[in-house]
């Protein structure tokens, strides 16, 4: 009998990242490819398909893939994607069960959520470890903020919780959505390193981040966080600021869920400091029947980097399609 494999791949905004595992989720084989997202939706899918057909040539393999998207209930239809341009609206939903069943020849196929894939990953074989914990929530601290939470193994639709109402106050930026005042709004990457640039300008806080360092964006969440961790005063304030209102919508969401577990990741958690001063901001604004709700022991980075999205694709299809 031939092995059970399965293909998981994380299809960004930036780079589709593809990957062959056998049923024990141990890597086979990977493929990493630029994403066509910028030329619109048939590039994007002709790019994913051409993934999936470099991991397994002759098909007949579960895939399961992990978008940065707002899906339909039953995980079969886009309603919208920020990163393509013609999925931006949800005006024309697209039914990507059929486009991918059709292209590969194979109905073995699951599509969900990044940050659901990215919490079903640390679930599995991150701080979760399957049986640990029963119930996990998964954080991504990027460009957006994904949200996940998963229950004995099986991600709950919904959690769209970077879009949680945390301030009273609007920001001077705002959040895709069209929010001032939710948590992305507040704390997004590109945010965070627009207050930096503008604090090194205004030269009022002391620092030794130049503007250059700041320059690319993809490289700036790396660079604050270990400047904060070795104790530069501007990085640490901009963080600090960051990880209260992290703290604060964690406590929002805990209340709700009461997670065994809760996970942070994504560059920006590149250093120790960002989690300890992470759990001090919980624990100084736990009060109440909230502070049932949450610990910050029960906080932790997450343990699989830029893997998550797609071995926990994969391990979603082999949950669906185990033979
Ligand atoms: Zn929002």
């Amino acid at each position: 009998m031939v092995e059970q494999e399965v293909i998981g791949v994380d299809a960004g905004a930036t780079w589709i990242k593809g990957a062959r595992y056998s049923a024990e989720l141990e890597l086979l084989q990977e493929i990493k490819q630029a994403s066509a997202a910028a030329e619109g939706s048939v590039a994007y899918f002709d790019a994913i398909a051409e993934v999936v057909a470099a991991l397994a040539p002759e098909g007949g393999v579960p895939v399961g893939l992990s978008l940065p998207a707002l899906l339909s209930r039953d995980s079969k239809t886009i309603l919208a994607m920020a990163n393509v341009t013609d999925l931006q609206t949800g005006d024309q939903p697209q039914v990507v069960k059929d486009i991918f069943t059709e292209r590969w020849n194979t109905a073995q196929f699951v599509v969900q959520n990044d940050a659901h894939c990215a919490a079903l990953a640390e679930w599995k074989l991150g701080w979760g470890s399957g049986e640990v914990s029963r119930s996990l929530l998964h954080l991504t601290w990027g460009t957006g903020i994904g949200v996940g939470f998963v229950v004995e193994g099986l991600v709950q639709y919904g959690w769209e919780a970077g879009h949680l109402p945390v301030s009273w106050e609007a920001a001077d930026w705002r959040c895709g959505c069209g929010s001032t005042v939710d948590l992305e709004a507040l704390i997004a990457v590109p945010r965070l390193v627009e207050q930096a640039r503008a604090a090194v300008t205004a030269g009022i806080v002391a620092t030794k981040i130049t503007l250059p360092e700041l320059a690319d964006i993809r490289e700036a969440p790396k660079l604050l966080s270990q400047r904060a961790s070795s104790g530069d005063a501007l990085a640490q304030q901009i963080l600090g600021e960051a990880l209260t209102w992290m703290a604060r919508g964690l406590l929002g969401m805990s209340v709700i869920s009461f997670p065994d577990r809760v996970t942070i990741g994504g560059a920006m958690m590149a250093s120790d400091w960002l989690l300890e001063t992470l759990r001090e901001a919980i624990e100084a604004n736990r009060q109440g029947f909230v502070s049932r709700a949450l610990e910050a022991r029960q906080v932790q980075r997450a343990k699989l980097g830029n893997e998550a999205g797609r071995v926990g694709a994969a391990w979603l299809a082999l949950q669906a399609f185990s033979r």
